[in-house]
């Protein structure tokens, strides 16, 4: 039935019966791709917990982890402590293997969003879900938006922690996404719309994107890799203790420059291939652009992160970022 439930939402239609039962669990079906676990008894640690894949379409990886997930769910090997709303989030962007049908969706989860269009749609859909499901939980918040990365990194899992200035994450959660398997992590320093961000920023949730591989088509995926961040999802839908490493073990950046795009003649310096979090050397001219001119590094060296040259004008063409050491414990 959940298994099911994945796979109608892949396909366009929805399933005959939108409520059911597992053992221990009362699961709802709230929208297309919108799935709510509620438990009969949540454990006293229990999170809130939203889980989210597929808001790019072409990201598969995370979309085969919650299939593996729900099938563990339905065949009773993974309990349900805790509330959980499970988003699968592009599903049109999914069936065509593209990023988005029309515009880029993690960029518009802004409250009096007016933009038109099935991404716009989606969005206002999306938060009317979290805020919903928030409203009706008072536990602590957590959402861990699942991704993969359109090139190569030298840090193939990363986390992405949005800026809020009043949220300040908590320690444990370095801990957890460690004993996940997550190798580096980048800090926002400033707001930034995507679905993460909305759960931070109007929740206080305790909420990161979570950027889990490269990008590859349905069944070329290496799930064997992704083994201990299904470990943390379990434990956290179980309501239990996730496992925890030493985040001392993981690298971590600071956002310390955004580079526009602002004219349409223009260009990145390096190649297209160059991987995530490529570090590149005081004096290094990194992009050409008629209007805003050169950008060349100075005072230290800056790592790239999501380099993308043909973003639309006014858009984001790469992230900036230096090393800082890890969060205090
Ligand atoms: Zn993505």
């Amino acid at each position: 039935m959940l298994n099911d439930w994945l796979e109608l939402t892949l396909a366009g239609r929805q399933p005959e019966s939108r409520e059911g039962r597992l053992a221990g669990v009362h699961f709802v079906i709230h929208d297309p791709g919108v799935l709510e676990l509620r438990p009969d008894k949540s454990a006293p640690d229990a999170h809130a917990c939203i889980i989210s894949a597929g808001i790019h379409g072409n990201e598969t990886a995370p979309i085969e982890l919650l299939g593996e997930l729900l099938a563990r769910l339905e065949a009773g090997l993974v309990s349900v402590g805790a509330p959980v709303l499970i988003i699968l989030g592009n599903p049109p962007a999914i069936r065509l293997g593209q990023r988005f049908c029309t515009t880029n969706l993690n960029r518009l989860f802004q409250r009096g969003l007016t933009d038109e269009g099935d991404e716009p749609q989606r969005a206002r859909q999306l938060m009317a879900a979290v805020d919903d499901f928030y409203a009706r939980h008072s536990r602590p918040r957590l959402h861990y938006d699942l991704h993969t990365a359109i090139r190569d990194s030298r840090y193939p899992r990363f986390a992405v922690e949005p800026f809020d200035d009043t949220v300040v994450t908590n320690p444990e959660q370095w801990r957890w996404l460690a004993g996940a398997g997550l190798q580096a992590a980048l800090h926002q320093h400033q707001h930034s719309w995507t679905f993460s961000h909305y759960s931070k920023h109007y929740h206080h949730a305790q909420a990161f994107t979570l950027e889990l591989g490269k990008v590859h088509a349905f069944g070329d995926n290496d799930l064997a890799a992704l083994r201990p961040m299904r470990v943390l999802l379990e434990a956290l839908i179980a309501g239990g203790e996730p496992q925890e490493k030493n985040p001392g073990n993981m690298v971590f950046f600071r956002v310390a420059h955004e580079l526009m795009r602002e004219s349409e003649d223009f260009a990145l310096c390096f190649p297209e291939d160059t991987p995530n979090f490529s570090e590149f050397a005081v004096g290094t001219r990194l992009a050409r652009d008629a209007s805003a001119g050169d950008f060349t590094v100075s005072d230290a060296p800056l790592a790239v992160v999501f380099p993308n040259a043909k973003v639309e004008i006014g858009a984001r063409a790469a992230l900036l970022a230096r090393k800082t050491p890890p969060p205090d414990d």
